[in-house]
C-alpha cells in the first residue's frame, strides 16, 4: 500500500504519485499531528447537505479547515476572509454536470450535454 503525504489517500501498488495532488507516494504516512482547531467563525449558512459537502471540499481544496455545525459552514477566525471569498466565488460559479463535468446554466434542471439530473440551484 502506498500513500499521499499530503491528502493521506492510499493507493495500491505500481502507483508513482497522486492523481489529487501529484505528490510523489510514500510507503507509509507519518503519524497525523493533532490538528489545533482554534476559534471558529461561520462564514455561510447552508441551504442543504449536499451544498455544505461541496463548500467543504471546495475550502479543503484550498487547505482550509471548514466544519458544519445547525446549517453553518465554521471556518477558523484566521481563514474566515479567504473562505468567504472562496465560497463566494464558489456559489457564482455555473452548476457542473456530475456525469460528464460540462457547465451547465444556472437554471438547467438536465444537462444539455448528457441529459443527467443536475442538482438543484446554489443560493447566494
Ligand atoms: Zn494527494
Ligand atoms: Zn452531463
Amino acid at each position: 500500500m502506498l500513500f499521499c503525504p499530503r491528502c493521506r489517500a492510499e493507493y495500491r501498488a505500481g502507483f508513482r504519485r497522486c492523481s489529487d495532488c501529484g505528490e510523489v507516494l510514500v510507503p507509509s504516512l507519518p503519524p497525523e499531528e493533532p490538528r489545533k482547531i482554534n476559534e471558529l467563525v461561520p462564514i455561510c449558512e447552508l441551504e442543504n447537505l449536499y451544498e455544505g459537502d461541496q463548500i467543504t471540499r471546495q475550502l479543503e481544496k484550498h487547505g482550509i479547515l471548514s466544519i458544519i455545525e445547525k446549517g453553518m459552514v465554521l471556518v477558523e477566525a484566521k481563514d474566515e476572509e479567504r473562505a468567504a471569498e472562496i465560497v463566494k466565488v464558489f456559489i457564482a460559479a455555473p452548476p457542473i454536470c456530475g456525469a460528464c463535468g460540462s457547465e451547465q446554466d444556472f437554471e438547467a434542471k438536465f444537462c444539455d450535454q448528457c441529459g443527467a439530473k443536475l442538482p438543484p440551484p446554489l443560493k447566494e
